[in-house]
């Protein structure tokens, strides 16, 4: 799960980050109020989205840039109307970019050096790693490509958490001295405290920054949240934002469904993470492209069953759809049922394949046997995919 910066910055305050003051606001007048309390001749007006490069990005009705600097309350006022209720188009939005609902209303500050501060898992060593770079504010992937030299990675033991003579030594090599070495090793503390304490998998700052006055400040924030350990986070939960999610992924998490959406129009649904990897292989092998990634799991009911073959149905670049069930806890059936009872409801109208095998096979071929319901049956893997990628080559002719 993602936040906005807007609340990173509230779990700035509390871990002791330190950071520029800001606001969030949803409407112009809410944005002008805020500049008000802020009480600074200088401001930022930031678009809020769960993308990076707004800086750089262009909202669709021309506007360039969803991070702006200010003087006053109007101004700020002003910015915000050009940019609540607009598409912000990004790097990393894609082509359709992101609808910007609030804005966040900060402290400007004068900006001496940008650094680049991250801290993630890293899947090598299966533990938190620090990255750090003197190259900040810009793209951090280009610096990595070009001059990798000026990328710091830290390793940091799991047990014994971020040590301070590792801060320290970022510090170092950042080229920070006197009481910037100090605020920005504590600054790191902090954040590894807070990366930890949140179950993060990532917490990323671009930039981090020196004021002209010395101070040491996160401008930035994108967080990543684990999102198994997010049980143990109801007040991080409670940020969720699903505006900014795809509408079948939260549909499908209602349902507790492994659900991931992809671009292309033949569905799957499958059940087990491996066997829905391999169908979404297979799939493309055979020249198809697959609309998502659906694990129902292994013990779905048929209830669940009924949700993901709706939500499949309810996508409109879905041309055709590819059931692929090894029956081992799940019973072949209880996947049938369920089937049946979601096209009843919704009606069928694209092609289906389905290729059940194991646990109480005969009984659910039997159960979409005798549903009325036109569906192609498959022997095997190879042969599910062949016929449902000519199945939606023909409907699609
Ligand atoms: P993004 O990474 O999505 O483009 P940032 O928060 O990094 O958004 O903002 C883009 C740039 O705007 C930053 O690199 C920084 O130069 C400037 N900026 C951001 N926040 C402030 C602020 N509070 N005061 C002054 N400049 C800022
Ligand atoms: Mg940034």
């Amino acid at each position: 799960m993602n936040i906005h910066e807007f609340q990173a910055k509230e779990l700035f305050v509390k871990f002791g980050v330190a950071s520029a003051p800001g606001r969030v606001a949803r409407t112009p007048a809410e944005a002008e109020a805020a500049a008000q309390e802020l009480k600074s001749s200088d401001l930022v007006v930031k678009a809020q989205i769960h993308a990076g490069g707004r800086g750089k990005g262009t909202f669709k009705n021309g506007f360039k840039g969803g991070v702006h600097l200010c003087k006053t309350p109007a101004e700020a006022k002003e910015l915000s109307s050009k940019m609540l209720g607009q598409t912000l188009v990004t790097h990393q939005t894609g082509p359709e970019g992101k609808m910007v609902n609030q804005v966040l209303i900060a402290t400007g500050v004068d900006i001496a050096k940008e650094y680049y501060l991250a801290i993630l898992t890293d899947r090598a060593t299966s533990a938190p790693i620090v990255i750090a770079s003197t190259e900040g504010g810009v793209d951090i992937e280009t610096v990595a490509e070009k001059t990798p030299d000026k990328i710091f990675h830290e390793p940091v033991h799991p047990l014994l958490g971020l040590q301070p003579y590792q801060a320290r030594k970022i510090a170092g090599l950042l080229g920070f001295q006197g009481a910037q070495f100090r605020q920005f090793s504590d600054l790191l503390l902090a954040l590894y405290r807070l990366f930890i304490g949140c179950d993060c998998s990532m917490v990323e700052i671009n930039p981090l920054v020196v004021t002209p006055d010395g101070k040491v400040l996160a401008l930035d924030a994108k967080f990543n949240f684990d999102d198994n350990a997010l049980f143990r986070h109801p007040d991080i939960l409670a940020m969720r934002d699903t505006n900014e999610e795809d509408p079948r992924e939260v549909e499908a998490s209602k349902f507790g469904l492994n659900y991931i959406g992809l671009d292309g129009n033949i569905a799957c649904l499958v059940n087990g993470a491996g066997l829905a990897m391999a169908t979404m292989d297979i799939i493309q092998y055979a020249g198809g492209k697959p609309a998502n990634f659906l694990d129902v799991g292994g013990g779905a009911s048929k209830d669940q069953v009924s949700a993901a073959f709706k939500i499949i149905l309810a996508d409109p670049q879905v041309k055709g759809i590819l059931v692929n069930i090894f029956g081992g806890i799940m019973d072949c059936n209880v996947i049938a049922t369920g089937i049946v009872a979601a096209a009843r409801e919704i009606g069928l109208k694209i092609p289906l394949v389905v290729r059940l095998e194991g646990n109480n096979v005969a009984a659910g071929k039997t159960t979409l046997a005798d549903s009325g319901i036109a569906i192609t049956s498959a022997e095997d893997l190879a042969d599910a995919a062949k016929k449902i990628v000519a199945a939606v080559a023909a409907a699609t002719e």
